[in-house]
């Protein structure tokens, strides 16, 4: 895995094109132009690693698209230190760009072959300190609750209970929403262990949030 000059060219334009579409968090920007999106696909695709649409990667997961990323991220708001709790590992592109927003992230995903991949990935290329676990999204991770920042990176039917259960109170939630394939990202601040303020964000389409492990 190299990242070469013609990489660091590539997100640099990367970002502007992400800045022009609205994504004005610095933290945000930083951390896609320091995060080397391209060694989450393969080799040959490299050029494809920093235009702004989504990827196919293995098991018929995608990569988001980095605007989705960087969306996704800007709602969260990440504050150094945060406890942070990823659903949809995928690629872990998106729990790359949280830790290096300053975010200690706990990320699961429900597909063993993914996790496996993607565990020894983030290992070789610096991010070993993402702790990554095998399991079904829905039920959380407990052990380690409650979490600053929830962010779910699966088409969800509804609010999942566990995960607003493992949420601090002032903690924030943010989660694609819908029906028949696409989603409203929702903004969910807890301000009590049973109440909550919702804002609804942009529209968006994501693979769907499947219960169980697989
Ligand atoms: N965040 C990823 C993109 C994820 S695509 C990235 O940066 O690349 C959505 C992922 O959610 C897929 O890998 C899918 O297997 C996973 N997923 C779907 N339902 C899940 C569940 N119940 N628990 C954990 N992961 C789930």
């Amino acid at each position: 895995m190299r990242d070469l000059h013609k990489h660091k060219g590539m997100r640099q334009k990367l970002v502007n094109e992400l800045a022009r579409k609205g994504i004005n968090n610095k933290k945000v920007i930083n951390a896609i132009y320091n995060v080397p999106r391209h060694y989450f696909l393969d080799d040959a695709f490299d050029e494809w690693a920093y235009r702004d649409v989504a990827f196919p990667i293995e098991a018929e997961q995608t990569i988001s698209q980095p605007y989705t990323v960087a969306y996704q991220s800007q709602l969260l708001d990440v504050q150094q230190g945060d406890l942070v709790l990823e659903v949809g590992t995928g690629s872990g592109y998106q729990a790359c760009i949280l830790a290096e927003m300053g975010a200690k992230v706990y990320t699961i995903e429900r597909q063993k072959s993914l996790y496996d991949k993607t565990s020894s990935l983030l290992n070789r290329i610096g991010y070993g300190n993402i702790r990554t676990l095998h399991g079904d999204g829905y039920l959380g991770a407990e052990r380690f609750a409650p979490f600053d920042k929830i962010i779910v990176t699966a088409g969800a039917t509804s609010i999942p209970n566990m995960l607003f259960d493992q949420l601090s109170i002032n903690g924030k939630m943010v989660i694609p929403v819908g029906k028949n394939g696409s989603q409203t990202m929702l903004e969910i601040i807890k301000t009590d262990v049973d109440k909550f303020d919702l804002k609804r964000r942009g529209g968006f389409k994501f693979v769907p949030f499947l219960e169980g492990v697989n």
